[in-house]
């Protein structure tokens, strides 16, 4: 077996074409030919199939060690096809501070097909014992959740799911297997959005999802190739290419993260730091277990009476945009910008006040990032 960062930039020759090319094609063929009516062809369409595609499912199964890989149009996609094996009336517990697209998904679609759902803190597994009713067939979750980089132990929620026959289903979209790999963990299905660190340079939108056994790796299956919401092949060719450098990158997201972490804490204006590398909070214990890096996100509270506004519109380097997980450094605010769908209460019970600020660190020079957070900072 190679090691994780060979595998980044090696995955599963296609042996597929005679040209020597370093690189898998990106085949833009809808269709295949069949040499003789019944003979048996790998690849017959391309929804069902596509070599470029099969690439990157096989590089991501072996970077997560699951079974099969999927790759879809979209991270929610991904999480559509996911939810879509289970059946009405099945119950469903998931983490409280999910992703609000993947609420949109539950509250506004899967409730219509009879799909119950309990919100808990994952955190703690008394509350999901607790949530556990005769039809409930999984817990969903983020390990790392959004933006309050709140922590999940993967391996503490599979215990206790496998315990009561659930299944365990993680959006690693945070960390990415380079930094986490939840089903070493007990997991049984890994999501990501690949939009973020997979693909790492905001040029594709795209989605991954991960199973652990056969099994459940046919129910995705067939719900990719039924509801079709695959990724296309040079989608497909990004996605790969991003993950040649994930490594690297990651590298280079964690070193800036703990210096602009450093450089917040020496800051007046900044009254609390969220980030899992920070020690003293469960969500620091849990992380360090679990995780070989405290990730790339971090998020803060400005000292009441400043402008959060003025802040975050001041930066220059660093773009005010929703999304993260990129080279290139983003800003917002979570209450007008990525959580504007939660109602005041519900903003303020999740804790996401008119102060708080995401920030998703990119790779540029550190000294140039704190910079611009001072120049904004020190305008205020
Ligand atoms: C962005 C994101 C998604 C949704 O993915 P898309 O590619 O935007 O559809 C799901 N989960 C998390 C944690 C995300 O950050």
């Amino acid at each position: 077996m190679t090691g994780f960062n060979t595998k980044l930039v090696h995955g599963e020759p296609q042996n597929d074409n005679n040209t020597g090319a370093v690189n898998v094609p990106v085949y833009n063929s809808s269709t295949y030919i069949y040499p003789s009516v019944d003979a048996k062809v790998k690849y017959d369409y391309a929804r069902s199939g596509n070599p470029t595609r099969n690439y990157l499912e096989e590089q991501v199964a072996q970077l997560e060690n699951g079974y099969r890989g999927f790759a879809f149009s979209s991270g929610s996609a991904a999480i559509h096809a996911v939810l879509a094996i289970f059946k009405p009336g099945d119950h469903l517990i998931i983490g409280k501070e999910i992703y609000g697209g993947t609420f949109r998904i539950i509250n506004e679609f899967f409730k219509r097909w009879q799909i119950e759902f309990t919100a808990v803190d994952t955190q703690n597994l008394d509350e999901i014992r607790q949530a556990i009713k005769p039809n409930t067939k999984a817990v969903y979750f983020e390990s790392f959740t959004n933006p309050l980089l709140h922590v999940t132990s993967v391996a503490g929620v599979s215990k206790v799911a496998k315990a009561n026959n659930l299944l365990t289903i993680v959006d690693n979209t945070f960390l990415s297997p380079y930094l986490q790999r939840p089903l070493d963990l007990g997991a049984d299905i890994v999501i990501h959005s690949a939009t973020k660190y997979l693909s790492g340079h905001s040029d594709v939108i795209a989605g991954i999802a991960v199973a652990k056994d056969k099994d459940i790796a046919d129910k995705i299956y067939f719900n990719q190739n039924a509801i079709g919401s695959t990724l296309s092949p040079e989608d497909s060719n990004l996605v790969r290419r991003g993950i040649q450098t994930l490594s690297v990158r990651m590298d280079r997201h964690l070193s800036n993260a703990k210096k602009i972490v450093e450089f917040l804490q020496s800051r007046p204006e900044i009254i609390k730091i969220y980030y899992p590398g920070i020690a003293g909070s469960k969500d620091h214990e849990i992380a360090a277990k679990e995780a070989d890096g405290f990730g790339g996100i971090v998020s803060f509270e400005l000292a009441d009476g400043l402008d959060s506004t003025k802040f975050v519109e001041g930066t220059k380097l660093i773009q005010l945009a929703v999304s993260l997980g990129a080279v290139e450094s983003l800003i917002e605010l979570p209450y007008k910008m990525t959580h504007a769908e939660l109602s005041p209460e519900e903003q303020l019970k999740a804790g996401i006040t008119h102060q708080l600020v995401r920030l998703s660190v990119g790779i540029e020079d550190v000294n140039d990032l704190i910079d611009d957070l001072a120049q904004s900072l020190d305008r205020l």
